[in-house]
């Protein structure tokens, strides 16, 4: 007789407040049913600005199953500039997990970027305070991200590069300093093979799945919205990458995320 494998997933990164739950009636939790059918344990929500963090708080506060990160987007210049203090004690909710998303991206900013890199450093010190990792949003500025988390001394906290897609190079940067490299949906499209080449480089022991949730749903949903209940994609594309069964990159992955999010306990 065949014996059922059950999957246990983490989705290590998603906005969960951003999701239109119009096909839910409104109830979150409907949402997060349908992650569990598909083997999903847990899942970080993570934080984009401290004007949305209340109502993102507040839709999953008290579940033993979402985690929560807090911290302000480099995309949105005009946004509440946090304090590395204020970020620090909110960090301090029983469900804080980590500071962030936070980094540096020259994709869709241009011009005098100080502002970028104040609010980067910023968490840096917050996640310092905090004894909490961060999550770090990294495009098109794969020098000044490394320097900063060297000029702050980050490697003290480590964290995630998250929604990886910058070269090799760039991976085994952050790792140097302690940092791990997930993994999202980019890794199934067609046009990703670079980023396929990274994926089958990268340790095991240092590899994340997500979502980003709602954005970059996974292949066969490229284009919809996404939700946690997709990462199992994610994971079967670089299972294969790898030669191992996705349980197996599942097990993995999940370990290594209560091992980087130390603060996060698996819900009963
Ligand atoms: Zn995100």
């Amino acid at each position: 007789m065949a014996v059922a494998v059950v999957i246990m997933l983490v989705d290590s990164h998603c906005h969960l407040d951003l999701i239109d739950l119009a096909p839910y009636q409104g109830d979150i939790s409907q949402l997060l049913t349908q992650a569990h059918e598909a083997g999903v344990e847990s899942m970080l929500c993570v934080s984009i600005d401290l004007e949305s963090y209340p109502r993102m708080l507040g839709l999953v506060e008290g579940r033993r199953d979402v985690f929560v990160s807090v911290g302000v987007h480099p995309n949105d210049r005009d946004r509440h500039e946090p304090s590395p203090e204020a970020l620090a004690e909110l960090a301090a909710h029983p469900q804080n997990v980590a500071i962030g998303e936070t980094g540096l991206d020259y994709f869709r900013e241009d011009g005098d970027m100080r502002w970028q890199q104040e609010r980067f450093r910023c968490h840096i010190r917050a996640a310092k305070l905090a004894g909490k990792p961060l999550i770090i949003h990294t495009r098109e500025a794969r020098e000044d991200t490394i320097r900063i988390l060297k000029e702050e001394g980050a490697d003290e906290v480590g964290g995630v590069l998250h929604c990886f897609t910058e070269s090799w190079e760039m991976a085994q940067a952050g790792m140097a300093l302690g940092f791990y490299v997930s993994f999202s949906g980019i890794v199934t499209f067609k046009n990703a093979d670079e980023l396929r080449d990274v994926a089958r480089q990268v340790p095991l022991d240092r590899m994340l799945i997500e979502t980003d949730s709602p954005y970059l749903a996974p292949v066969p949903h490229r284009g919809k919205p996404n939700e946690p209940k997709y990462v199992g994609k994610v994971c079967e594309l670089i299972a294969e990458l790898r030669g191992i069964e996705p349980e197996e990159l599942a097990r993995i992955t999940r370990d290594n995320f209560y091992r980087l999010f130390a603060a996060a306990t698996p819900p009963a």
